[in-house]
């Protein structure tokens, strides 16, 4: 199933991002939660894809195959290209179409300071190129509603985004933000600038106040006064935090579906309650 196919006027695309274990935990504490996600009947479940340069490890190609075969769900594997030469993503894809998965989240994945790139894929767009030229899958992209980090500013950024689009990319996920209205303008510039292929926004709901403290330090997300406020009041207390956050990324949600967004594409932390407890408060208002 081609995920871009899942879009359409009458419909808000939900999704799930997973990642899988980090080195020290066990691999089956993703099966669990899979185990848990399935049951929110998401339109599909994406799965991050490590830029450590270490092209042995399948376990992104692993998970998404168990998502596929053993749920019936239609994965989105992520691949990030800055740290593997074109041998290794082959090897990659290889493994993907083997494991029968069609749809490929295409990325550059963040520099290293420790690893030198190996510098036959500088940029997402190149390596959408790369894996288009062998036919056998469907590309998404990444975009960034405030720019990404490297960009001189977002006019500059679109520009490149459309070049990603115009080399094969069928559909966009968003870098997580906190602030609808980066949101809008965001997608106002992208279609004046001719990038007409569906929108997911990206939402990830805090749960604790240093997850928001890493992931701001890694993407430069805005925090809105109300965010802020919201953190400050009840950073002290675990439950309350997450209650708060996962209010506040209900609210996100509401106000994106009442704008008419095209989807919405949750980084779950592979947290299941927070992803249930979303996937309830939300359910109506995506059927709407
Ligand atoms: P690109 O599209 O290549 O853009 C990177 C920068 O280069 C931008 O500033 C852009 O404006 C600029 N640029 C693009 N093309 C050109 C060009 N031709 N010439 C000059 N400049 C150019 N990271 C992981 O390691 N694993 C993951 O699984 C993962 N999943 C992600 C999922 C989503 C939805 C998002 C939003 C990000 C994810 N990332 C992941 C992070 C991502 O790898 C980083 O943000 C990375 O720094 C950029 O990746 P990209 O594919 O957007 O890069």
């Amino acid at each position: 199933m081609q995920i871009s196919s899942l879009f359409g006027p009458d419909k808000v695309v939900f999704s799930f991002e997973v990642f899988p274990p980090k080195k020290n935990s066990p691999i089956d504490t993703i099966y669990t939660t899979l185990d848990y996600l399935k049951d929110l009947q998401p339109d599909f479940i994406s799965v991050t894809y490590g830029a450590g340069g270490n092209a042995a490890d399948t376990s992104t190609c692993d998970i998404a195959s168990t998502i596929l075969n053993k749920y019936g769900i239609v994965p989105l594997a992520h691949l990030t290209c800055v740290n593997y030469t074109s041998r290794e993503i082959d090897q990659i894809l290889d493994i993907l179409k083997e494991k029968g998965i069609k749809n490929i989240l295409a990325l550059r994945g963040d520099r290293n300071p420790n690893l030198p790139p190996k510098k036959e894929f500088s940029y997402a767009g190149e390596l959408i190129t790369y894996i288009k030229k062998r036919g056998d899958f469907y590309i998404s992209a990444a975009c960034y509603p405030e720019g990404h980090v490297d960009s001189e500013n977002l006019d500059q950024d679109i520009m490149y985004l459309k070049q990603k689009v115009d080399a094969g990319a069928e559909h966009l996920i968003s870098q997580l933000f906190f602030d609808n209205s980066y949101f809008y303008n965001f997608l106002e510039k992208a279609r004046k600038a001719g990038i007409h292929v569906p929108v997911q926004a990206g939402i990830m709901p805090v749960i604790n106040k240093s997850q928001i403290e890493r992931m701001v330090t890694l993407c430069g997300a805005s925090l809105p006064p109300k965010f802020v406020k919201m953190m400050q009041r009840f950073e002290h207390s675990p439950e309350a935090i997450r209650e708060a956050g996962i209010a506040y990324a209900v609210d996100q949600i509401v106000d994106l579906v009442s704008h008419g967004v095209d989807g919405i594409h949750l980084y779950t932390m592979n947290n299941p309650y927070v992803a249930g407890r979303i996937s309830e408060s939300i359910r109506g208002i995506i059927k709407a």
